[in-house]
Order: C-alpha cells, then sequence, then structure tokens
C-alpha cells in the first residue's frame, strides 16, 4: 500500500468525520430525536450519500476514533485499510487499520482536546 494513498484516505475520513461532528453537535443542542442526516465516511472524497443515525448510533460509532459509517459497498473505497467490523440497517461500521488507522486516530480532534486540556491543566 502506498503511504500518500494511505495518508489521503484518513485524511478523507477525518474531514467528514469533523462535519459530521459539528452536525450532531447541533442536533444535540437542538435535542433532536429523530434520525440524523450525517455524510457518509467512506474514502471517496466526492461522496455526499447521507445516513440517517440516531445521535446514540453516531455517538457508538463516534467513541473509536478508527471507526467510521459507510454506505454498505463504500468500504472498497478504502482500498483495504479497513475493515468491515459491524453491518447495521442502511450502513456498515468499519475500522481502519494499520497506519491509516494510526493516521485517523491522531487526526480526531476528541484526541487533540483531551491532549490540550492535559497539556494546560499541568502549566497551572
Ligand atoms: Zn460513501
Amino acid at each position: 500500500m502506498d503511504r500518500l494513498v494511505e495518508e489521503r484516505i484518513a485524511q478523507n475520513d477525518a474531514t467528514f468525520r469533523n462535519a459530521n461532528e459539528r452536525i450532531g453537535a447541533a442536533a444535540g443542542v437542538y435535542d433532536v430525536n429523530m434520525p440524523i442526516p450525517f455524510i457518509c465516511e467512506c474514502a471517496d472524497p466526492t461522496c455526499m450519500e447521507i445516513v440517517r443515525l440516531d445521535l446514540d448510533q453516531y455517538e457508538e460509532i463516534r467513541a473509536n476514533s478508527r471507526r467510521f459509517f459507510n454506505i454498505p459497498g463504500h468500504e472498497a473505497a478504502a482500498q483495504g485499510t479497513a475493515v468491515v467490523v459491524a453491518q447495521r440497517e442502511g450502513y456498515v461500521i468499519v475500522e481502519e487499520t494499520g497506519l491509516t488507522g494510526d493516521l485517523v486516530d491522531a487526526l480526531d480532534e476528541r484526541n487533540r482536546d483531551e491532549g490540550l486540556e492535559q497539556a494546560t491543566a499541568g502549566e497551572q
């Protein structure tokens, strides 16, 4: 696997995850009790397909920084860097492995926030 391909896939996953993070945060603020339209988090940068998830379903996936949801079949865009770990109604959950897994973990903004808090806590 070409390292550049893995980096591009990881960056793309992280970009969609950040967009969905904002959608999820907005839904949480408005206390939405219906499936929320999230953007498919597959490795195809042109994919704009919608996956409707409850906030709980989204958080289940989002809690693991290596996991993403895809429209069934879209996991092929990851070119073997991700494995399907669960099949659900209307979507699959994939987990990025190897270098791509390490990169998406490092790119997770939630991890970054925790790291910042820890870093600043030591300065006080
Ligand atoms: Zn897709």
